[in-house]
Parts: C-alpha cells; sequence; structure tokens
C-alpha cells in the first residue's frame, strides 16, 4: 500500500503559511500563530495579513504573492467570504496541501455546501489536499518539526500516538486536558467536514509512518466504511487502530421490509464491521487513550490471566469484577508463589489473587510483590493497585514499580492526594501512565488481547463474477413485485447456481386447487401468494403438514377467506412438502450503504425479531468467522448439541452460510435477502423453506 505522499505535507512540512493571521489576540488567526511559534515550529513561517506589518514578533506578508519562497503547506483562517480567492491563490503558488480552517460550509447547509464543493474542485484539479473546512487544525510533536497549528495553547508531549478527531471541540476538548490525562502524541489532526481528506487516507498515511505505532480515532460518520475496511481486509494496516464511533442510538435501517434488514442497524453494522476485523472500539474518551497508552506504554500481555496486587481491599473487587467482566480469568498463583509472599505479605494480609498488602504496605514491599507476582508463569499480567494511607507515600510506592523490569506488564491504579499528580508528572523518573480507577486496566488488557487475536493473516471471500447475468436481474426487476422482491423463478435459479438447499415448490393457480387430478405427496405444506404480502403468517396463509385432499382444500379455503377478509388479491398457492422442524434458523444478508455486503446468522422463525439471537458480520468472511457466527448465538450453542443431543451437521449449515455470503459479494444487484426459515431436521437434512431477494432499485 502507498499513501498518498501530499499527506506528509501536512505533518512534516519545511514551510507553512498562515493566511488570515491576525493581531487581535484572541482571534483565531492571532491564537493559531501563537501556538505555533510558543510550540518552537522548526520551518520556516509565513504570516499573511493585509493590513499587518508584523504579528507576535513575525513579518507580515500583504499576500500569498508576496511569499517568493516555495510553501509546503497552507493554513487558512480568513472570513468564509475571502476562503475562495486564499485557495486560488495557494494554488496557484503550488502548495498542495492546505488547511481549512475557516467554518461556514456544508454544516450550515445548501449554500455553504456549494461553496466547500466549489473549493474541492479547484483543489482536487490542482492535484492539491486539504484538510477541513470547519476543522481546528494539526499537530506534529516530533522534535524535527514541533508543529502546532491549532488554536489550542497546550504543549502536548511526544508520544507514538496519533489521534483524529472529526470534531473540533472533542479535539479542543482532548488537547485541553492533555496535563490531567497525560495523553502524549506524536500527530493530531481535526478533521471538519472531511470534504477532501478523510479518516482513510490518514489511516494509510499513519501506516506508512514509522513514527506512529498507535492511531485512535473519533468518529462520527464514517465516509466510506467499505473502502476503510477494505484496508483491513486487505492486509494492509497492521498497527493497532482505537475507534471512538459517535451516534450509537441512531435508529435502525428505516423501513427495513426484511427480518434481516429490521435487525441490523447502522451502529450493530458499525460493531460488526470492526470487530470483524480487529479494529478496537472504544466505548469512552478515556477508554480510547487508555487503550493507546497500553499498547504504547506496557509490554503486551500474552494471555488473559490476570493477578491484582493491592493494599486495599474494595478496589482490588471492583478489579477483579471488571477482570471477569472482560472474559479475562483472575490468576491461580503458583504454590511456589504464595510461598515465596508470604516472606514479605503480614499474616492478616492475604497472598492469594487479591494479594493484599494492607495499608502498611512499604513502597519496598509493593515492589517486591509485585515482581513476584510477575514473575509467576500462571500470571500474564498484574494489576498493582495502590490508594494512598497516611503514613506510605504515593510516589514512592508508583516509582518503586515503575522501576520494575518485566516482560510482562504491570498496570499501576493510584487513587492518591491531589498533590501526587504534579510530583508525579515532574519528578518521576519513569513518566509510566497510571490509571485512576480499578476498573480501567481490564478493559485496556482486553481490548489489546483482541487485537493481537484478530492480528493473524486470514484467508476472506472475495467477490466473484456473479453467477447470475445482470440482464436477468434486469428483466427480473421489471416484472419486480410491489413490495421488491424476486420472483419465484429467478429466484430457484439463483439458489441453485449457489447451491442453497431449497425446499422443492410448486405454484398452483388459484383456480387450479380444486382440480382431482393434482398430483401430491402428503403430508405438505400450502401458503398463500401475493404481490402485496411480506410476511404469509401475518395473514394466517401458512397452513402446515396437511395430510389429505380434504384438508387441503379446507386450507385453500381459510387462506382464501382471509386475502378477501383483508381486501389483498390472492394470486395463487405454493406447495411444498411439510419437513418436520427440529430448529429453524435464519440466514440473511443486505448491502449496507456505507459498509456494503453484510451477513446475518442466528435462530430464526417468526420470532425472530423478538428473540433477536442473531449475529452480523460483514459479507467478506472467512471460514473462522463462520465459527464464530455460529458460536455467537444461543441457536448454534444448541445446534452444537445441548444435554446430549446429537450436533446437527454443522458442515451443511456452514456451507449455506458460505453460499450466503459469497452470493451477496458476487451479485451487487442483491439490495437484501432473508433465508427464513432455513429448517434443520431430525435426520439432519436441511432445507430453506421460505427465501426472498431484493434487488437494489
Ligand atoms: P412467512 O412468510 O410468514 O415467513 P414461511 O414460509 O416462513 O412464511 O412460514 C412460516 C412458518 O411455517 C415457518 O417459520 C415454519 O415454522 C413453517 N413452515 C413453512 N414452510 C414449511 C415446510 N415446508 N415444512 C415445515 N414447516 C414449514
Ligand atoms: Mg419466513
Amino acid at each position: 500500500m502507498k499513501a498518498d505522499s501530499k499527506i506528509k505535507s501536512f505533518f512534516y512540512p519545511s514551510s507553512i503559511c498562515v493566511a488570515g493571521a491576525s493581531s487581535k489576540e484572541k482571534s483565531i488567526g492571532y491564537e493559531i500563530l501563537r501556538s505555533i511559534k510558543e510550540f518552537g515550529y522548526t520551518g520556516k513561517l509565513f504570516p499573511v495579513n493585509p493590513n499587518s506589518g508584523s504579528i507576535l514578533g513575525s513579518k507580515c506578508f500583504k499576500t500569498i504573492e508576496d511569499i517568493h519562497e516555495k510553501i509546503d503547506l497552507a493554513i487558512i483562517v480568513v472570513p468564509k467570504t475571502f476562503a475562495e480567492d486564499s485557495v486560488d491563490s495557494i494554488l496557484k503558488k503550488g502548495t498542495k496541501a492546505i488547511v481549512l480552517i475557516t467554518a461556514g460550509f456544508k454544516e450550515t447547509g445548501s449554500e455553504g455546501a456549494v461553496l466547500e464543493n466549489k473549493i474541492l474542485q479547484k483543489v482536487n484539479a490542482a492535484g492539491a489536499r486539504l484538510v477541513g473546512p470547519n476543522c481546528m487544525g494539526l499537530i506534529n510533536t516530533l522534535d524535527e518539526i514541533k508543529l502546532n497549528a491549532t488554536f489550542v495553547a497546550e504543549k502536548p508531549a511526544v508520544g507514538r500516538t496519533a489521534f483524529f478527531s472529526q470534531s473540533g471541540a472533542i479535539g479542543a476538548a482532548v488537547l485541553n486536558s492533555l496535563r490531567d490525562t497525560d495523553i502524549r502524541f506524536a500527530h493530531f489532526i481535526s478533521a471538519g467536514n472531511k470534504a477532501d481528506i478523510s479518516e482513510i487516507d490518514i489511516l494509510e498515511f499513519w501506516q506508512t509512518d514509522e513514527n506512529i505505532s498507535v492511531m485512535t480515532f473519533y468518529l462520527e460518520s464514517f465516509e466510506n466504511g467499505e473502502s476503510f475496511i477494505n484496508k483491513f481486509i486487505q492486509g494492509d494496516i497492521t498497527k493497532p487502530v482505537i475507534i471512538l464511533k459517535a451516534g450509537r442510538s441512531e435508529e435502525g435501517i428505516k423501513a427495513a421490509s426484511s427480518h434481516t434488514g429490521a435487525l441490523g442497524s447502522s451502529d450493530r453494522v458499525v460493531n460488526a464491521a470492526l470487530d470483524q476485523f480487529g479494529i478496537i472500539r472504544a466505548e469512552s474518551l478515556n477508554e480510547l487513550f487508555n487503550t493507546s497508552k497500553g499498547f504504547e506504554n506496557f509490554a503486551l500481555p500474552k494471555g488473559s490471566r490476570i493477578a491484582v496486587v493491592t493494599n486495599a481491599g474494595g478496589p482490588a473487587i471492583l478489579a477483579i469484577d471488571s477482570i471477569v467482566k472482560e472474559k479475562l480469568t483472575p490468576a491461580k498463583l503458583s504454590i511456589f508463589t504464595k510461598k515465596k509472599l508470604r516472606e514479605i505479605v503480614r499474616a492478616e494480609g492475604s497472598v492469594e489473587n487479591p494479594v493484599d498488602l494492607l495499608p502498611g504496605g512499604t513502597p519496598e514491599q509493593f515492589k517486591a510483590v509485585n515482581e513476584i507476582a510477575a514473575a509467576d508463569e500462571n500470571v500474564d499480567a498484574v494489576i498493582s493497585i495502590f490508594v494512598e494511607p497516611v503514613m506510605v507515600p504515593a510516589f514512592d510506592v508508583i516509582e518503586n514499580i515503575n522501576s520494575i523490569k518485566s516482560e510482562k506488564p504491570i498496570y499501576q491504579v493510584v487513587m492518591p492526594l491531589p498533590e501526587f499528580w504534579e510530583k508525579y508528572r515532574r519528578d518521576s523518573k519513569y513518566k509510566i501512565p497510571l490509571f485512576r480507577n480499578p476498573e480501567e486496566p481490564a478493559k485496556v488488557i482486553s481490548n489489546i488481547l483482541f487485537f493481537e487475536k484478530r492480528k493473524v493473516k486470514r484467508n476472506y471471500f472475495q467477490p466473484g463474477n456473479s453467477k447470475i447475468k445482470s440482464t436477468d436481474f434486469i428483466t427480473e426487476s421489471s416484472k419486480r413485485t410491489d413490495t421488491g422482491f424476486i420472483g419465484h423463478k429467478i429466484l430457484e435459479r439463483i439458489t441453485k447456481v449457489y447451491n442453497l438447499p431449497m425446499i422443492q415448490s410448486d405454484f398452483i393457480p388459484l383456480e387450479e386447487i380444486t382440480k382431482t387430478s393434482l398430483k401430491i405427496n402428503f403430508p405438505v405444506v400450502l401458503k398463500g401468494i401475493s404481490k402485496k404480502v411480506i410476511h404469509k403468517s401475518e395473514l394466517d396463509a401458512v397452513k402446515v403438514n396437511i395430510k389429505n385432499k380434504e384438508e387441503l382444500l379446507l386450507a385453500a379455503g381459510s387462506i382464501k377467506n382471509n386475502f378477501e377478509k383483508n381486501n389483498i388479491e390472492l394470486e395463487g398457492f405454493l406447495i411444498q412438502p411439510f419437513i418436520k422442524p427440529k430448529h429453524e434458523l435464519l440466514i440473511g444478508g443486505f448491502r449496507d450503504k456505507s459498509f456494503g455486503p453484510m451477513i446475518m446468522f442466528g435462530g430464526g422463525g417468526k420470532y425472530v425479531e423478538v428473540y433477536d439471537d442473531t449475529c452480523l458480520k460483514s459479507a467478506c468472511l472467512c471460514d473462522d468467522d463462520i465459527e464464530e457466527m455460529i458460536k455467537k448465538t444461543k441457536i448454534g450453542k444448541i445446534l452444537e448439541g445441548v444435554r446430549g443431543e446429537k450436533p446437527a451437521d454443522m458442515e451443511k449449515i456452514k456451507n449455506v452460510i458460505r453460499s450466503s455470503a459469497q452470493m451477496m459479494l458476487d451479485n451487487p444487484d442483491i439490495k437484501e435477502f432473508d433465508f427464513n426459515p432455513l429448517i434443520v431436521c431430525v435426520d439432519d437434512s436441511i432445507s430453506i423453506v421460505d427465501a426472498r431477494i431484493k434487488l437494489v432499485p
């Protein structure tokens, strides 16, 4: 993979101009110049303002044209009405990287959107790239650059984490909190309206930048979820990526006409896609940066067995609870470890996990106990908790533990007096990040283990050629039923080419049902069919286990009645063999507007929405994903056999999931499909007895 080399100019410019620099304190044009100067930018700086001779000791240029040197990066803070002119001048100068901080574009309505688009087209035509508009700038803390082109005056410390924020306010809030949170950055970028540069460009760039080891994102939308996850599918992204995605409460897909669509809210799609490709989804800013610190500043845990060391009972219980909640394991300390601990821990203290030194625990004891715990072969990571009592100084305890050399991570939770933090920041030799709450490290560990587990290279299914000609779809879609679903014939064809186990169905026109010459192998199921009806059961139009002609005619009469009562035209009947269901499954899929083809597996039947026992994934599956989809659902566990029951023929079921996913990947014309139910019988045979496929309009 090759990132756009122009993106590099945003973070590593040798020269920058600030168009709209101002001498008015507190104005953005002033504050941004001040941030740049105070942070100590190492390159050349050209402020531009038609009316000022100099600002903050820098010579001001009246126009961009007056600058006779090369400009790598232009930062534009002029009022909206001058934005287009400024962009014109900068492009004429040959600058390829522009940050448009000015607001008042797409975010304000259609007029703003038009102007934004106009500017974007000019930038595109010139082969340049644009960050923003409506953003708060960017930062590179690295010594060679030292650029703080934001209007937040805080001075971020150098780290190996990079942070992308779609919201300027969230970006500012994080920067404002740096002294408290000890977050260290290499790069920060506020993306604003993402007119041109989006999370995808930055993801690619940071992957190639060796100064970055962890990427963090605050997103409100995915510009193109499918391309984003594609980078992971192709194996291009190998660094940890942590995303805080806002907008969880977004409604489900509106007016979904299939079960699968109704169950696939956009937030579920985001969750599914991120989870599948090893992208960590954080639930809060705190978790986002705690996790990045976990990657950046600690050895990586190799397993899930956690020892807790403490001087107080309560916080240790909370820590153990969080370990269990995160599906980690409280470590079982070896007899040897416990013996060694006993030499240090007083008789009233505990040498079981959590190891409790009691409030009297000294800095030396804390160090020794942490060392012993970390050395135990049954331990993968240690959480050390220190609540400051009057007699033991927090700083000494924390530094003593920091000095331990271990291949395993030791996460320290400290609950000290307020003075501690300043002293730690000033005097600590190690400056290893600390946690403030006993529940935090477990989440960090589970996020890291998730990433490590997903990191292995996997073979995802790739789209192939459509097995059904697009023209067939088109002819068929012109005949499409009112509900948008394709007709019976083509449905049979497509399910056949994908080897999907469709039950034999015969269509009987309305008037022929009474013919005595009908040859039927009872028992059968009779279904009333109409263009207008999606869920037949709702009209009581599915009659099962019909044993003879008499019952068949009764059933047909009853279905006819139900349709008449509801004023819906009945077009005919489907007759299928009745098979005795042991389990009813759902396999469905839909094309998400951002993340593309998705696949769902779970419990099926009439009550799918009520039980919602389903697992959703991108259709770019690998075999492990299919395994996981089954394992994650309750019906999957039942299929594997409970209470001595014989397991179902899982290979057959996996094949249906596999082929359905392939069908979705191969045929962009398919918008949605539902196989509900796929019936699993006692004799292990499986049949799809009800299928719907909907085409893209
Ligand atoms: P709907 O349009 O309401 O989804 P279905 O065709 O899925 O109609 O049938 C509803 C229910 O009837 C199924 O969930 C299943 O329990 C039962 N059923 C349908 N077809 C058969 C069949 N061929 N054999 C046995 N049971 C069936
Ligand atoms: Mg059904």
